[in-house]
């Protein structure tokens, strides 16, 4: 059986990271299996639904690389629901409902003032509705199936059907609320893994036994413990935080895919510049039961890591011409962000007006500027360069040195400068010591 995921968001909204995790843990599941990854836009509610969001869904996945295998839609599905919805309602498992959310509020503050769970009361089978009322529908649930499974991120789980309500599966205006449509979407597209944040846990349960009542065996179930942010619980930003807040801010997709893959779990989460060792070892069993924290400064840091061994190839259709292969590997250890590459073509080419020196510092940069016009740039010209200022001036170490970067490149720290000094024309070299 071909391993089959699916990515089932709603689109009311945008994708944050929470989710986005769940997205590339179904991904990285099938692709490690050589399965398939479904995009299932789960658009029952069409007043909430909105193509825009269908839009923005599509082209995260795309920056964050998850390819898919297909996407199916749920609003288009509606007669194969109806279809379904019919057998069961002949075979007796789902019943129409006539309360009001008035009286289904007022039965269980009762049944939890006499200190009895709040499970809803079936009435008799054949109790008929009150005249010209329109029944809301719930599923039955088979109090004597104990439901259970084996999770592959919780273990074992168990529930006692009797313990719990018999779910709303469609609304009196005959709308579908979310349970009973993706459990008969999982069957027609042989869904066989299932991985959702655990607050599905118990959705889980009364799904079980409606795959049962539709005659398909369940799939396999990842309950992931939830996203949180560092002061622990998903606060509003985390809640927020979208996929074009990331981009704009300069994060690669990859960085992205790198943390969310591993956080909470007990691999290290690693600098990699491809999925490829992520998918390699993902592993539910390995996933940790505690809420998994999700930390911005952390990302960033991951970022600036895996520019660092970045080749130029993966990043030269965002590059300035001007940054050479030669050139990107020199400034990427000093690198947060792609972007900030710009920063450095004035520094390789011009304009550039160094900033105006010490006092202390400029029988260096004179000796230098004297000696430059006369070294091979194509050799070693750093060496060459701190070699004639040392002995013309006697001065050594950071004396020597900063002086030099201060004014090639206009900053205290950066690239190392042997790297760097033969990127950058001869010319503007021998200008910018000079200019002093
Ligand atoms: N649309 C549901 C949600 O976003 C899908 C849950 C599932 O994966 O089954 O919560």
């Amino acid at each position: 059986m071909t391993v089959t995921t699916r990515f089932a968001p709603s689109p009311t909204g945008s994708l944050h990271v929470g989710n986005v995790r769940t997205a590339i843990h179904n991904w990285m599941w099938a692709r490690k299996h050589g399965g398939r990854f479904l995009l299932r836009i789960d658009d029952t509610d069409l007043e909430r639904s909105k193509e825009e969001h269908v839009g923005a869904i599509r082209a995260d996945l795309a920056w964050l690389g998850l390819d898919i295998d297909g996407e199916e839609r749920q609003s288009a599905r509606f007669a194969l629901y109806e279809a379904e919805f019919g057998k069961l309602k002949a075979a007796g498992r789902v019943y129409a409902c006539y309360e009001t959310p008035e009286e289904l509020d007022i039965r269980r503050k009762v049944l939890l003032s006499r200190g009895l769970p709040p499970v809803y009361e079936r009435k008799p089978a054949d109790a008929p509705g009150p005249e010209g009322v329109t029944p809301h529908w719930r599923f039955r649930l088979d109090h004597d199936a104990p439901i259970e499974w084996t999770d592959m991120v919780r273990g074992p789980q168990h529930f006692e059907p009797r313990n719990m309500s018999d779910p709303v599966v469609r609304r009196a205006d005959g709308s579908w609320l979310y349970l009973l449509p993706s459990v008969i979407d999982d069957i027609a597209m042989g869904i066989t893994h299932v991985v959702r944040g655990e607050d599905h846990v118990s959705n889980t349960a009364a799904q079980i036994q409606m795959f049962g009542a539709l005659g398909a065996p369940p799939p396999q179930f990842a309950h992931e413990a939830l996203l949180v942010g560092t002061e622990g619980k998903l606060s509003k930003r985390l809640g927020s935080l979208g996929m074009a807040s990331l981009r704009a801010e300069g994060i690669e997709p990859i960085a992205l895919v790198a943390l969310l893959a591993r956080l909470g779990t007990s691999d290290p989460v690693e600098p990699v510049t491809s999925p490829a060792p992520l998918i390699e070892s993902i592993d539910f069993a390995r996933f940790g039961r505690a809420p998994a924290r999700f930390d911005e400064g952390e990302l960033a840091l991951l970022n600036q890591k895996i520019l660092h061994h970045t080749d130029h190839a993966a990043v030269a259709s965002r590059l300035p011409a001007a940054i050479t292969a030669a050139r990107w590997n020199a400034i990427r250890p000093n690198l947060m962000t792609v972007a900030e590459a710009a920063d450095w073509v004035a520094v390789f080419d011009g304009p550039f007006a160094p900033p105006a020196p010490d006092d202390a510092d400029r029988p260096v940069l004179a000796a230098a500027a004297a000696a430059a016009p006369g070294i091979d740039w194509t050799a070693d010209p750093w060496h060459a360069l701190t070699a004639a200022a040392k002995e013309a001036t006697g001065a050594k170490g950071r004396a020597l040195f900063l002086p030099l970067r201060r004014a090639l490149t206009g900053r205290d720290h950066g690239p190392d400068m042997a790297e760097l000094l033969p990127l950058i024309a001869k010319d503007q070299a021998v200008a910018r010591l000079a200019a002093n």
